[in-house]
């Protein structure tokens, strides 16, 4: 029980430190692994989207913005303006060559005081403050922190496509507000370059204006609109986002179904910020597959371990207790083994009501065989004996070496009388073989006491009822047998 209970704990200290070590190693180079994307994502990936975004787009940008102040500051267009907008044609000739000259989907001028909007292809309408589509002209004029701003919007002016406009302010020369000009720029150019990123790296690419609202976005994200404040996950670090600082701003929420790292940059042209936003969850599944696979080689191998160890605890253990309860010289039973089977022959013998007996035997006068011929022949005569005696008796009956040159034989099932002849059998036996020896005339006899086990008798009883007869069968003479009944011992027959 108690072999048992410390094989299995060995077994259970070699899982624990298998697992353990298995486990930590996994852990480690998967958490590494990990931090290593996301850092790599956060550090590198995205800002540097970001700045080539930025720096491909704002080639775009800045040259509209210079247009633009071009246009706010000229001499003409502001004389022409305090002068009254005579002569519209000649302002619609300057929006006319301008676009040509430089390119752009479309060039306006707003003047204040007449609420008159010209384009390249003359007056195109009046604003109105009530008009929704004319608030950027009255936002641009109570704008005091900047010169110009950007806006999105459609444009009338060319087939209604999504244009971001550059409205610059046009001041007279005492510095008042006068009206409005600029030029606009289709959105294709820059929703080119954001499909062309997220194609290729799988990213999700927009942009928020500085209330907060989706202004323009990639393939990636159609259909979604509207102020970030309401998007899922992104909602937590909405104020975040809108952050001016020069640097890029590090973010990271829980999606949906992924978590996310997100990179924001403010756009001082544009007044918006460029939003770039990676997946890490996608990112990170390549690693996971290799921790997973780590742990079922591990799992495999700590098996294989555990398997190999109880096989050779086991081949171990039974070859200990074979030595343990093995007489080395015989191969009979031991000393230590008999007194396990002694007991468990009276329990079966009790139970059963069957009866048992033992015969516990002797050498004579070995110390002879020892003197004459050597220890060497006498170890012989032990071991011919051993034979002798496992031929003469039962498969059932066990033979033990009880020490020395004695011997005990526990006969299950046997009364008396049928141990009696066991044992007589077995004196024959012994007394007729010839062991070979060198010298000759040397007897090798033995004495025998045979008992039978008494109802509710103990072990020591019983074995002290066959120790006596033997005794009694060396002082009648030696080499016979001496029995000894369950009652009461019987004299000699
Ligand atoms: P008795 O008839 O009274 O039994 O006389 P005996 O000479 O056999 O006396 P006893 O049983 O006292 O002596 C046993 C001797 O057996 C003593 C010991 O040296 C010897 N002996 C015990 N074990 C071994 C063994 O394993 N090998 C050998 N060669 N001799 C042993
Ligand atoms: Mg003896
Ligand atoms: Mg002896």
């Amino acid at each position: 029980m108690r072999l048992f209970s410390v094989k299995y704990r060995l077994l259970m200290w070699v899982t624990l430190i298998l697992v353990c070590g298995f486990l930590a190693t996994s852990l480690a180079s998967y958490i590494s692994s990990r931090d290593a994307i996301e850092h790599g994502i956060a550090e590198q990936t995205l800002p540097l989207t970001g700045d080539n975004i930025y720096s491909e787009i704002q080639k775009d940008i800045l040259r509209p913005v210079f247009i633009s102040s071009l246009m706010a500051h000229d001499t003409f267009v502001r004389d022409w303006m305090l002068g009254g907008e005579k002569n519209p044609q000649q302002i619609v000739r300057y929006l006319k060559e301008l676009k040509k000259k430089y390119g752009t989907v479309s060039s306006f001028l707003v003047s204040d005081r007449s609420r008159a909007y010209y384009y390249a292809g003359g007056r195109l309408k009046s604003v109105h403050p009530d008009a929704s589509r004319d608030a950027w002209f009255f936002r641009l004029r109570a704008l005091t922190t900047a010169d110009y701003e950007t806006n999105v919007d459609v444009d009338l002016a060319n087939r209604d496509s999504m244009t971001i406009f550059i409205n610059h302010r046009v001041l007279d020369y005492q510095g008042n507000f006068i009206g409005a000009t600029g030029v606009g720029l289709t959105l294709d150019t820059m929703s080119r370059i954001i499909d062309r990123y997220q194609a290729r790296f799988h990213r999700n690419i927009y942009f928020v204006d500085g209330a907060g609202a989706i202004v323009l976005a990639g393939k990636s994200m159609q259909g979604v609109r509207g102020a970030i404040a309401t998007l899922p996950g992104v909602r937590a670090i909405a104020a975040q986002i809108l952050n001016r600082d020069s640097v890029p701003t590090h973010l990271a929420y829980q999606g949906e179904t992924a978590s996310m790292l997100l990179n924001s940059r403010y756009i001082p042209e544009l007044g918006w910020y460029l939003v770039v936003e990676q997946n890490v969850s996608a990112e990170v599944k390549p690693v996971q597959r290799v921790f997973a696979l780590n742990l079922a080689i591990s799992f495999a191998v700590t098996l294989a371990v555990l398997v190999l160890t109880l096989l050779t605890v086991n081949r171990f253990q039974r070859r200990i207790e074979r030595a343990a309860s093995t007489d080395a010289l015989t191969g009979l039973l031991n000393r230590r083994a008999l007194e396990l089977v002694f007991r468990n022959s009276i329990l079966v013998s009790k139970r059963s009501g069957r009866p048992l007996a033992a015969i516990l035997f002797d050498i004579d006068f070995f110390k002879h065989v020892n003197d004459n011929h050597g220890h060497l022949w006498g170890d012989t005569v032990i071991r011919a004996v051993a034979d002798l005696a496992r031929r003469t008796v039962r498969e059932s009956d066990v033979v033990t070496r009880w020490g020395g040159e004695e011997y005990l034989i526990l006969l299950n099932d046997c009364g008396l009388e049928q141990a009696a002849q066991i044992a007589e059998a077995l004196r024959r036996a012994v007394a007729a073989c010839d062991f070979g020896m060198p010298a000759p005339n040397l007897r090798v006899t033995v004495s025998l006491g045979v008992a039978e086990y008494a109802e509710d008798e103990g072990e020591s009883a019983f074995f002290s009822r066959a120790d006596s007869a033997l005794y009694q069968a060396k002082h009648g003479g030696r080499n016979r047998l001496q029995l000894s009944a369950p009652a009461a011992f019987a004299p000699a027959a």
